[in-house]
């Protein structure tokens, strides 16, 4: 949920606002992840330092908008992979490595294709749900989860939550003006929620609509429309949205606080 979309009648979640009883943060992590070496990873990076040489600096990413990227300076080339490719087949990474070379300006054909059709591979997407971390200094987004769920959804879903990581600089490109307060990770199947709400001056109520409507994108997947584009806020949306108790008083106090949110967004920095 970006700003700005969103709550009636208060529904209290008396466990949620302070927890001092919060579980240890890594809980599920797969404890082999810490020694074994990601073989995939090892795989692709092998290939690719061999076949475009010394020069290549490589990152992978869970990054699903930007597959890949690449900088140039001083006979070094910086790439930053999706690990989308972990489980690219040969011609898919032979164009990769062409591109990287700078043999081709546009990302080639199979590259598009392959990220189209493909996912994160299920254990790259494991491994990024261990480290989720949905206990934050004021709120426990588990159990605001949990409660959302129990009472919009017949405790029917099957949610992984996540506080969002701090911006690591600030974001200057999109202007000030916009924050992402909300996103649900389709690959990941993870809702992340914004640090900045993480926290006492945030009513439970609003933070309470930003996983609502998360949720409802979880529920809800992205439909089409006449024209085939993709419509995350369609009118079956915007309905189910309105069943949120809050709504109208969460969206009244989103637009009050606004300005507060985007200035303490700067000082998590
Ligand atoms: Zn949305």
């Amino acid at each position: 949920m970006s700003v700005a979309k969103h709550l009636k009648s208060i529904f209290i979640m008396p466990d949620v606002i302070r927890d001092s009883s919060a579980p240890p943060q890594n809980d599920n992590e797969l404890t082999h992840d810490r020694f074994l070496p990601d073989l995939f990873e090892s795989a692709i990076s092998n290939t690719l330092h061999q076949k475009v040489g010394r020069g290549l600096r490589l990152t992978f990413t869970n990054n699903r908008k930007s597959l890949i990227s690449i900088k140039r300076q001083a006979g070094l080339v910086d790439v930053r992979l999706s690990r989308i490719f972990l489980l690219a087949d040969e011609n898919t990474v032979y164009d990769l490595v062409r591109f990287i070379k700078g043999a081709t300006l546009r990302v080639p054909r199979s590259v598009m294709e392959f990220a189209e059709k493909s996912t994160l591979p299920p254990h790259v997407a494991q491994k990024a749900l261990s480290r989720a971390n949905p206990v934050g200094k004021v709120y426990n987004l588990r159990k605001i989860a949990k409660s959302i769920n129990a009472r919009y959804f017949d405790g029917a879903l099957n949610i992984n939550i996540t506080w969002g990581n701090k911006p690591r600089r600030k974001k200057r490109r999109y202007g000030n003006r916009v924050i992402q307060l909300g996103l649900y990770d389709r690959d990941l199947d993870l809702v992340r929620v914004h640090p900045v709400l993480d926290s006492e001056t945030v009513p439970v109520e609003y933070l309470g609509l930003v996983v609502y409507h998360e949720l409802l994108h979880k529920k809800l997947g992205s439909k089409r429309g006449v024209n085939g584009e993709r419509r995350h806020h369609g009118s079956e949306f915007r309905l189910l949205e309105k069943e949120y108790e809050q709504y109208r008083w969460a969206m009244a106090w989103e637009k009050r606080n606004l300005n507060k949110l985007l200035n303490r967004r700067h000082k998590l920095v």
